[in-house]
């Protein structure tokens, strides 16, 4: 086992890490110089060289490094991480008991302990996620935690810690166990969904999303039209399809959203050629729409937090406003639009402050439906709030 470092705190940031704040951050500690490599195990410590908290030196773009343990003793081994990995799987029981939903989160970050690493569940298949090397220098150790603590068909795993925190592509996703077929089928309240375990960084559906589906299949699809922007696979459209839409129309720039969407349909037995699968720039569309007079009843809005295209670059922070105002002119009076955000750089005070603004610079009126932030599964910390970076609004359009 590596040696622990011990780092002194600056007196302004001990109580936040005493109450239990779990982020390191740069700023916070007096030096880094003792520090050679990512993956050290550090003990945080005041002036007096008083224990506070024990974690890791790991570099995401949020953060140094996170808390493991506010134990000084605590050995950071395959038994701690077996624990933390066992105290997950409990808090998921019902999902495992849940025979309509195969695919969920199991291990969510600091909200399970670990900042740094997910760990998701698809139909016996276990993806690690690992968000910086930090984390990753710990693979053996949390392997074998896994290992003890579940029955598995495969492990596959996604590094996401190249130079700017995307995902690496080295080829090695599979860990062991048994191949996944591609795709493997999931179940998500009954909605199928086609899942790649080894084909880039991301495996065809956004888990985070699962409450929000079903209440759009089961609350808001039924007799309308459906605009979904942004759509990657579509999943969004087939939930308002399985609710009875009249009509989904999905609209995303990449080339491969075409052939993975109607996939997604035709797992899920809905009619293809009776949906619209639309390879475009989403802000085209819009223009689109306005000069054929196209009214949708459901618009759906769900933009990376960032985004680049020939045209246009895309910030959430930025560009939300103008997003939701190109949504409200091609919305039905009476229609709703969901708009959904993952950016963790502002807050949901902010995005209703957004909301409020696009309608007011139109002349509208709206009334919000419901909000959604992270389901269950994606366990957040009460002291680590910016954790639930998911927010998402029904908003029924007046005028
Ligand atoms: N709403 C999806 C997830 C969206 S992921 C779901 O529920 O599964 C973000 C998607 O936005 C990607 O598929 C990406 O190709 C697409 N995208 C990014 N910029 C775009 C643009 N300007 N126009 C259309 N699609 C865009």
């Amino acid at each position: 086992m590596t040696q622990e470092i011990e780092l002194i705190v600056k007196p302004e940031f001990i109580r936040t890490y005493k109450e239990g704040y779990p982020l390191i951050s740069k700023e916070s500690i007096v030096s880094w110089d003792k520090i050679r490599q990512e993956g050290s195990v550090i003990n945080l410590v005041d002036e007096k060289g008083k224990f506070i908290l024990k974690g890791y030196h790991g570099v995401q773009n949020k953060g140094y490094g996170w808390a493991l343990s506010a134990n000084k003793d605590e050995k950071i081994d395959v038994t701690y991480f077996s624990e933390k990995i066992k105290s997950a799987l409990k808090y998921r029981k019902d999902f495992y008991n849940d025979k309509s939903t195969t695919a969920f989160r199991v291990f969510n970050g600091e909200g399970d302990g670990i900042g740094g690493l997910t760990i998701d569940y698809f139909d016996g298949f276990y993806l690690l996620t690992w968000y910086s090397l930090g984390i990753y220098e710990f693979k053996s150790d949390i392997l074998d935690g896994l290992k003890n603590s579940v029955k598995y068909k495969g492990i596959y795993q996604k590094k996401r810690f190249d130079s700017k925190g995307k995902y690496l592509d080295d080829d090695d996703d599979f860990i062991c166990g048994d191949k996944a077929e591609t795709p493997i089928l999931v179940k998500e309240n009954g909605i199928n969904f086609a899942i790649y375990l080894d084909d880039g960084a991301m495996v065809g559906v956004f888990l985070d999303q699962r409450d929000v589906r079903k209440t759009i299949r089961d609350k808001y699809a039924k007799g309308k039209t459906v605009l979904n922007t942004f759509s990657y696979t579509g999943a969004f459209s087939v939930a308002a399809a399985l609710g009875d839409s009249i009509k989904t129309t999905s609209v995303d720039l990449a080339k491969r959203s075409l052939t993975k969407t109607k996939e997604q349909f035709e797992i899920n037995k809905i009619d293809v050629d009776s949906q619209d699968i639309i390879v475009e720039d989403v802000f085209n569309y819009f223009k689109y729409a306005v000069r054929k007079n196209l009214l949708f009843d459901l618009v759906i809005l769900d933009p990376p937090s960032f985004a680049r295209s020939k045209k246009h670059t895309f910030s959430a922070s930025k560009d939300y406003v103008n997003l939701l105002k190109e949504a409200i002119k091609i919305t039905n009076k009476g229609g709703i639009i969901v708009a959904s955000t993952n950016s963790a750089n502002f807050n949901m005070m902010n995005f209703s402050d957004f909301i409020s603004k696009a309608f007011k610079e139109l002349n509208g009126k709206y009334e919000i439906k419901e909000r959604f932030s992270l389901p269950k599964d994606f366990r957040i910390l009460d002291k680590f709030k910016e954790g639930n970076y998911l927010k998402v609004v029904f908003i029924k359009k007046i005028k």
